[in-house]
């Protein structure tokens, strides 16, 4: 009987990577948003280059695109809760998936 080790290791490693594309969650484009930051103005704008969607924010010196990306939809979120007269998607109740017809009285009678 021989001993085997298992020395197999997968490792995975975790680096930092710099992303500077986002997907849209209007337009459901991958890596359409476009995120600039203005540090002299403390000022990150965001931009679908799809959609047209924009939205701008300020920033301190230690905001990263990740941030103001997430603030962005976090920014959205917020906005749709608080207008829901915009109605956007969502399954409302007044649609019925189903509509039963009942349709089957037929009676056959036979008089023989
Ligand atoms: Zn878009």
């Amino acid at each position: 009987m021989g001993k085997r080790k298992s020395a197999k290791k997968v490792q995975k490693k975790e680096r930092p990577k710099v992303m500077s594309k986002f997907d849209c969650p209007f337009c459901n484009h991958e890596g359409c948003i476009r995120i600039a930051i203005i540090k002299k103005a403390k000022l990150a704008t965001v931009k679908c280059t799809t959609c047209g969607q924009d939205w701008a924010t300020t920033v301190t010196a230690l905001t990263e695109p990740i941030d103001v990306f997430c603030e962005w939809i976090d920014a959205c979120e917020k906005k749709n809760q608080e207008a829901p007269s915009h109605g956007h998607g969502g399954a409302s109740s007044s649609a019925r998936p189903r509509d039963e017809d009942k349709d089957d009285e037929d009676e056959d009678e036979d008089d023989d």
